[in-house]
């Protein structure tokens, strides 16, 4: 069975000639699943019965089940839990930009994370599974349909579960269905890519698409992001830095870096110093998220004028620092909150 959603264009207009069809009817399958949405290909009414029945026979929509919707009465941030065939749970929150006539979307790239970040939810989890490009897809499929004005979905951010660079292939092929314009359509500018660090990756990213980068920097030693990120164990700050340096950036983008404040840890005005200066010389900025604590966490966040003492610390070296506050904190919506409430997708 041909995982029809997973396929980019060229490979489902090469799919479809194969079967003795013209290109074009796979553009207008696209347009049924990516943009409709329909749930059968029954409903592809201007597809030829024959080849209506033979996606059927060949072919699967895979959608996730949609188990739950949560909408946050605090700023209406809504979580979107979906269930994966085989068991497994995920989510994607839908977040509406303060004072914007926009939204967000934040997809998972993973069920459960292999990372083991010290401060996150997701990696208590551990690792279940990679998703498939068509997992990754249907998120922002179902998200959008659910929107009461579907144009108003503007940015995609790979921040939710799972590490996207670990899941390589299916993330650059999800972008590839995202970004193209008889795909969903969305600008490769409104696309971010959050990673904690995977440095190869970084490099072939910079290759491969033309994406916004954002690195979960986190600390600013390498004592204390290895103790926080054992990622950085492979990859140290120094070499994850480099790659940044040579991450190809287009007039007037930057590398969005996160910076997860926790309370002694990684707050001190020292840090802010050393902070400036590991990123001299790079377009950068800085997003301060000031520690979400969770049950199961052993850390807590710093007062809000330590937060704003860090801030200032930044600004007043011309960097653009804002700090992120958590949306949706009501509907643990917010930063390595993720599913981790229910059932963690256990076997
Ligand atoms: N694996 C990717 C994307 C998922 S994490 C990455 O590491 O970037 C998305 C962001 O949430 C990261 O910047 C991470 O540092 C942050 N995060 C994780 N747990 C958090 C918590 N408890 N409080 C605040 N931010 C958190």
């Amino acid at each position: 069975m041909i995982d029809i959603k997973s396929l980019n264009r060229k490979e489902l207009e090469t799919w479809i000639q194969q079967k003795g069809y013209e290109p074009y009817r796979g553009r207008q399958i696209w347009h049924w699943i990516l943009k409709k949405a329909v749930p059968s290909f029954e409903q592809m009414s201007n597809l030829p019965k024959k080849l209506r029945n033979l996606l059927k026979e060949e072919a699967v929509l895979n959608p996730l089940e949609l188990v739950k919707v949560l909408e946050s009465k605090e700023d209406h941030t809504k979580k979107y839990l979906f269930r994966l065939r085989d068991g497994y749970y995920i989510e994607s929150v839908l977040i509406p930009e303060l004072e914007k006539d926009y939204f967000t979307i934040c997809v998972s790239s993973q069920a459960g994370c292999a990372m083991g970040c010290k401060f996150c939810l997701t990696a208590k989890q551990g690792f279940k599974r990679n998703l498939r490009t068509s997992e990754i897809v249907e998120q922002v499929v179902q998200v959008k349909r659910d929107m009461s004005k579907p144009s108003k979905l503007r940015n995609i951010v790979f921040m939710g579960m799972g590490e996207p660079l670990a899941n390589y292939d299916s993330v650059i092929k999800a972008i590839e269905i995202l970004i193209d314009p008889y795909g969903m359509n969305f600008s490769h500018r409104r696309v971010t890519v959050s990673t904690c660090g995977i440095v190869p990756k970084i490099e072939s990213l910079g290759k491969d698409c033309t994406v916004n980068l954002a690195v979960s920097l986190n600390a600013t030693t390498d004592e204390v992001r290895s103790f926080l990120m054992p990622i950085n164990k492979k990859y140290p700050l120094k070499e994850l830095i480099s790659a940044c340096k040579k991450f190809p950036l287009p007039n007037r983008r930057r590398i969005t870096f996160e910076y997860v404040l926790i309370k002694g840890i990684n707050d001190s005005e020292e840090d802010a110093i050393r902070l400036i200066n590991l990123l001299r010389g790079i377009k950068a900025k800085i997003n301060l998220i000031p520690l979400n604590p969770a049950k199961g966490l052993e850390f807590s966040s710093p007062s809000w004028d330590q937060i704003l003492r860090f801030q200032k610390i930044l600004i007043d070296k011309n960097l653009t620092a804002i700090i992120r506050k958590s949306r949706g904190k009501d509907i643990l919506a917010a930063c390595g909150q993720l599913s981790g409430s229910y059932g963690r997708g256990e076997d």
